[in-house]
């Protein structure tokens, strides 16, 4: 039997030092968090640096409790979670520890190694504290504006979700993530702020922290002036077995991303726009499949003089800049445009 892991409490009442490296160094490991708020009969959870290169929102609650610990609305725990992997040099570059799972693929059986039991750990904290609501607070891995991701689609899910972006994506996509297990008892929301080391994805986690906290009912009726734009189900487009990827058109990759590539996130991409250039296996170097895993590559792209450009007009999120996560993860997320939007 493997030990099972436990987050360090950490005591509100000691600062932590003055830089956010330092205060990374200093973490015992996996953190805690529970800061009284000014109703002690409900508790919401935070939890952030799932992933070990997304530091907004650890930089965002270093600000926050240097800045004193303002008193929340309610009950507030923060969790921080892949300390470690956020640790290992080149400090904030590994989304997970090397040879390691990503955690935020962990938070279902099985649970043996070392992320699956951080994972499991994590959710014994929420549901024995049984929160309001759970938020996730991540960074893109290229520049992105920010927006929040659910599983659920609901009145709620827009108004939590309206608090903090303009945009929602809606997946029936099961992962792992924290955000589908924790659903099936919470309302949760992943918020992805912005590129990692952009400045304004370190500010708009400031601005996402400050609201969780202090806003007093999460849930209630969206504003009369709504401007969220819902996405639903988006498809993974992603390098198939044994395919090659680069954004340098010298390594004759099966694939050679647009450098510029990130540049589309949350733009309408419209037939003829070059997206990638393919190789000699052309798109079979690539498998798209919807949530219900039925392939849709044909569907979406098409190849064009030798390159990837969509068939119909898509919006694409989640690009990055970063080649070993297009190749491990995705190159990108598209949703097919809304009729609406196409006319623009
Ligand atoms: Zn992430």
């Amino acid at each position: 039997m493997t030990d099972p892991v436990t987050l360090h409490r950490l005591d509100p009442a000691q600062r932590p030092p003055d830089t956010v490296e330092a205060w990374l160094q200093a973490l015992p490991g996996p953190a805690m968090l529970h800061v009284p708020g000014a109703d002690r009969r409900r508790v919401r959870a935070l939890v952030t640096l799932l992933h070990g290169n997304e530091p907004s929102g650890l930089k965002a609650l270093h600000a926050w409790w240097r800045a004193g610990l303002p008193t929340p609305a309610t009950d507030l725990l923060v969790i921080i979670a892949s300390v470690e992997a956020a640790r290992t040099p080149p400090r904030f570059s590994h989304r997970h520890r090397p040879g390691e799972r990503d955690l935020n693929r962990c938070f279902r059986a099985p649970w043996e190694d070392a992320p699956g039991r951080l994972a499991q750990a994590i959710m014994a904290e929420l549901v024995a504290l049984g929160p309001e609501a759970v938020l996730d607070l991540h960074n893109t891995s290229g520049p992105s504006p920010a927006f929040a991701v659910s599983v659920l689609d609901d009145a709620r899910h827009r108004a939590f979700a309206s608090l903090f972006c303009d945009h929602l994506i809606v997946t029936d996509l099961r992962l792992g993530a924290l955000m589908d297990a924790a659903e099936h008892l919470f309302p949760t929301l992943t918020v992805e702020c912005g590129g990692s080391g952009d400045p304004q994805a370190d500010a708009h986690a400031a601005q996402v922290i400050q609201r969780y906290a202090s806003t007093d009912h999460l849930f209630g009726a969206l504003p009369a002036t709504d401007t969220l734009k819902v996405f639903h189900n988006p498809v993974r487009l992603e390098l198939a077995q044994g395919a090659r990827l680069s954004f340098d058109p010298a390594d004759q990759a099966d694939i050679t991303l647009a450098a510029d590539i990130t540049r589309h996130n949350f733009d309408l991409c419209r037939p003829g726009d070059v997206l990638a250039a393919l190789g000699p296996h052309g798109l079979n170097a690539l498998v798209a499949r919807d949530h219900r895993g039925r392939p849709v590559l044909q569907e979406l792209f098409a190849a064009q003089e030798g390159n990837l450009t969509p068939r119909q007009p898509l919006h694409l999120f989640m690009a990055t800049a970063r080649a070993d996560i297009a190749a491990s993860d995705c190159l990108f997320y598209v949703a097919p445009a809304a009729r609406q939007d196409v006319r623009q």
